[in-house]
C-alpha cells in the first residue's frame, strides 16, 4: 500500500507535459529555410463552406502558417448554400491549377454536401490532408505518402521525444478516418501491438489501462480518467473540446482550475482535451497538454505534407 502511494506521489510529482510548440516551431522553421533555399514557391488551397466558427479559426490558422514558412495560400470561404456539384467544380479547377501543390477541404462540411464525393475527387497527388482512398490505400500497405496530418504530428512527437513505439503496447481511443485509423496504422508500421477502440468497446477502461502509449481521439472532454490509465503510461490527447461549465472545469483541473476559470469568465469558454488532466497527472508519465499539445503539430505538418507535394510534383 506504502509501495503504491509512494508510486503515485512519484508519477504525480514527475509528469512531463508533452509540451509541443518548439517542435511545432522546428518543424515550419525546416519547410521555411527549405522554401527559402530555392524551391518554387508552393501553394496552398484552403477550401471552407458554411459559417462554422471553429472551422473559420482553423483555416486562418492554417493560412497564417503558410504566410510564416513562405507558402503562398488562397482561402476559398462558399456560403453554406454552395452545392456538392459547386464544390466539385472548384475542385477541379485547382486540380488543374499548375501553381497549387496542396488542397484541403476543412471538415465538416455542411450536411447537404457528400463529403465522401469531395475528398475523392481531390488529386491524390495533392491531397496533403492525407484523406483521399489513395493515400489511405498506401498508409494501410505501409507505403505512405501523404500521411493525415494529425497522426502524422504525433509519430514526430514521439520520436522528438525518444518515447519507445517499438513492442509497446499502444492503445488508441476513435476510429476516425483522421486520426484514430491511420494513428493506428502507423503504430503497427512501427512495430506497436495496436489496439483500437470506439464507442461499441466493452469495458473501455480495462482495455485502455493495459496501454504504455494511449492515444485519445474521442471528442469527450475529459472522458479519460485515472481508472483508464496505466501508471507510468504515456498518453496523448487529441481531442479538443469547449467547456464553460464551471463545475466542470474544476473537475477537470484540480488545483489549476482558477487559470481556467478565468478564461472561462473572459472568453465563456475553455479548451479540454478528451483527457481528464487531473486525474491523468496522478498516474501518467507523461501528457500531452491542450492547449500546447497535439494540436500545434497538426498545422506544422500540413506545412510539411505541403512542400513535400510541391517538390513531388516537380520531380
Ligand atoms: P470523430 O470522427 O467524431 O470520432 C470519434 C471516435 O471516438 C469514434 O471512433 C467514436 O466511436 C469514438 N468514441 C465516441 N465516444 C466514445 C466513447 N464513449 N468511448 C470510446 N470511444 C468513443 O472524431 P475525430 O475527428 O477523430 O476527433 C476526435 C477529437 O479530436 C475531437 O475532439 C476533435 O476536435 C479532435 N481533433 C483534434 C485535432 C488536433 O489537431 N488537435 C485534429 C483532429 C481532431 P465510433 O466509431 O464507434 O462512433
Amino acid at each position: 500500500m506504502l509501495v503504491c502511494a509512494l508510486c503515485a506521489f512519484f508519477v504525480a510529482t514527475f509528469m512531463i507535459k508533452l509540451e509541443a510548440a518548439e517542435l511545432a516551431a522546428k518543424i515550419k522553421e525546416a519547410v521555411k529555410t527549405e522554401i527559402e533555399r530555392g524551391i518554387r514557391r508552393p501553394g496552398l488551397a484552403a477550401v471552407r463552406v458554411g459559417d462554422d466558427p471553429a472551422s473559420a479559426v482553423y483555416v486562418r490558422n492554417k493560412i497564417q502558417a503558410c504566410e510564416a514558412v513562405g507558402i503562398r495560400s488562397e482561402h476559398h470561404a462558399l456560403p453554406e448554400s454552395t452545392s456538392t456539384a459547386e464544390l466539385l467544380e472548384l475542385i477541379a479547377t485547382l486540380n488543374a491549377r499548375d501553381d497549387v501543390d496542396g488542397i484541403l477541404t476543412q471538415l465538416p462540411l455542411p450536411a447537404h454536401v457528400s463529403e465522401t464525393a469531395i475528398i475523392e475527387a481531390i488529386d491524390p497527388a495533392k491531397d496533403v490532408d492525407g484523406f483521399h482512398p489513395v493515400n489511405a490505400g498506401r498508409l494501410a500497405m505501409g507505403r505512405p505518402v501523404f500521411v493525415p496530418c494529425t497522426p502524422a504530428g504525433i509519430m514526430e512527437l514521439l520520436d522528438d521525444r525518444g518515447i519507445e513505439i517499438r513492442g509497446t503496447n499502444a492503445c488508441v481511443v476513435g476510429r476516425s478516418q483522421i486520426v484514430g485509423r491511420p494513428m493506428a496504422q502507423l503504430l503497427l508500421q512501427r512495430d506497436a501491438t495496436v489496439t483500437i477502440c470506439h464507442s461499441r468497446t466493452r469495458d473501455l477502461a480495462a482495455v485502455t489501462r493495459t496501454a504504455d502509449l494511449l492515444v485519445v481521439a474521442i471528442g469527450r472532454a475529459g472522458l479519460i480518467g485515472r481508472e483508464h490509465i496505466k501508471p507510468g503510461a504515456t498518453v496523448i490527447d487529441v481531442g479538443m473540446n469547449r467547456v464553460s461549465d464551471p463545475d466542470e472545469v474544476r473537475s477537470l483541473f484540480g488545483a489549476e482550475a482558477e487559470k481556467r476559470l478565468e478564461i472561462v469568465a473572459k472568453r465563456g469558454a475553455t479548451l479540454v482535451g478528451d483527457v481528464n488532466p487531473s486525474e491523468a497527472g496522478e498516474v501518467a508519465r507523461m501528457l500531452t497538454p491542450v492547449p500546447g499539445g497535439v494540436g500545434l503539430l497538426t498545422v506544422a505538418m500540413l506545412m510539411k505534407n505541403t512542400l513535400r507535394a510541391a517538390k513531388l510534383r516537380r520531380a
